[in-house]
């Protein structure tokens, strides 16, 4: 959809990447700002608005020359310093060479198309609208969803209906290696009736091609090839913009003769860094993932507040949420702050 999910950096993680994300001068997150639709508690953007704005900044900065062509090769051009950002549909020629450079077999995951439903398909005298929570986000709604209840009956109905319905046929190359997180709404059906109500959990297999510069080993040292987005195992716009953003600080100081560390751990895009280049190879199973406060290095519950009351023990996760995100904020400033001489803002 248009959702870049929750903007409360305060006590939700995709809203304190966000937050760091602006902080580091994120292009996606200004154009994001700039066109923002109401979603309760979400950040949503006016797709053409937004994409447009993006779009216009690059064809408009003297640095940037876009090309609109297929890319075929990374180690036979002139090129020494890439950043491959092809998203799970990567080309099929592109796909080979980097299985063939990486050694491993599983790259990319596939993105499940979201559901769509006609609005003049829904019976509005039944469903109604409401935010998650109730929540009023940036645009000041706090219904901008429409639920629509079922009961048993119409739920085995509608399982059914997924079954037996006609699906996309897979070519053989494909090979779809699902990510969990966004599976197609038949394949959680397939998984078993009540699937759907709960939720999937399954892990799948990661490439642990890159070094904490994003930079795929096999590749160095003859050149930096630097990967970003959701081909390294991040799920979301949110995650893919903001493991571009780092990318392209990589790279830019890297052009400019000095290096950049990755952000401290602490931080939501260092834990992001740390999940896909590091987190994995500890022996479990790698899964892409939004970020999530369980990759953030922990903290202890506060017990009282800043000044000295007593926080209730059922309001204390929330209230270490909180902590984290200031720390995590604080650190990101010092992480910024040098840099501020290294690499000219835009
Ligand atoms: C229907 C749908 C709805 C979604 N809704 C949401 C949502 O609401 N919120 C959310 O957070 N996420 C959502 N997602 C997930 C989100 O779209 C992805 O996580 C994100 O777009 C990945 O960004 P990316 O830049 O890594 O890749 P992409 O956005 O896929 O961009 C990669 C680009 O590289 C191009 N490319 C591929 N191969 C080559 C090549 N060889 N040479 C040159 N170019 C090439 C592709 O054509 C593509 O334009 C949704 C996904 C789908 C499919």
């Amino acid at each position: 959809s248009n959702s870049f999910r929750s903007d409360d950096w305060q006590y939700n993680a995709v809203g304190l990447l966000h937050e760091e994300m602006r902080r580091a001068g994120s292009l996606i997150l200004m154009c994001a700002d700039k066109h923002q639709v109401p979603a309760g508690g979400a950040l949503a953007v006016d797709r053409e608005g937004f994409s447009e704005a993006v779009t216009a900044t690059l064809m408009a900065h003297p640095l940037v020359s876009v090309v609109r062509e297929e890319v075929t090769s990374l180690m036979d051009t002139p090129w020494t310093n890439i950043v491959c950002a092809t998203g799970p549909l990567t080309s099929e020629a592109l796909s080979k060479v980097v299985l063939e450079l990486g050694g491993e077999g599983h790259l990319s995951f596939f993105d499940a198309i979201a559901p769509i439903v006609h609005y003049d398909s829904i019976d509005m005298s039944k469903a109604w609208k409401q935010s998650r929570y109730d929540k009023e986000g940036p645009g000041g709604d706090a219904a901008a969803y429409i639920n629509c209840p079922m009961d048993r009956e119409q739920y085995e109905a509608f399982i059914d209906a997924l079954l037996n319905g006609p699906k996309a046929e897979f070519k053989d190359w494909e090979h779809v290696p699902y990510f969990d997180g966004c599976l197609p709404i038949e394949v959680m059906a397939e998984r078993g009736r009540e699937t759907l109500r709960y939720g999937p959990m399954k892990p799948v297999e990661s490439p642990k091609l890159l070094d904490r510069q994003l930079r795929l080993k096999a590749a160095m040292p003859v050149k930096s090839i630097r990967f970003a987005g959701q081909i390294t195992g991040v799920e979301g716009y949110v995650e893919s913009a903001a493991i571009g953003l780092l990318a392209g600080r990589f790279a830019a100081a890297e052009a400019k003769g000095t290096a950049l560390p990755a952000p401290p751990e602490t931080t939501a895009l260092g834990a992001l860094i740390n999940h896909i280049t590091v987190g994995h190879l500890d022996g479990g199973a790698f899964q892409p993932m939004n970020i999530n406060y369980g990759l953030l290095p922990p903290m202890e519950a506060p017990k009282a507040d800043e000044a000295g009351v007593k926080i209730p023990l059922k309001e204390r996760g929330r209230a270490k949420k909180r902590l984290m995100s200031l720390r995590a904020l604080n650190d990101l400033n010092s992480w910024l702050e040098p840099q501020k001489t290294m690499i000219p803002a835009e």
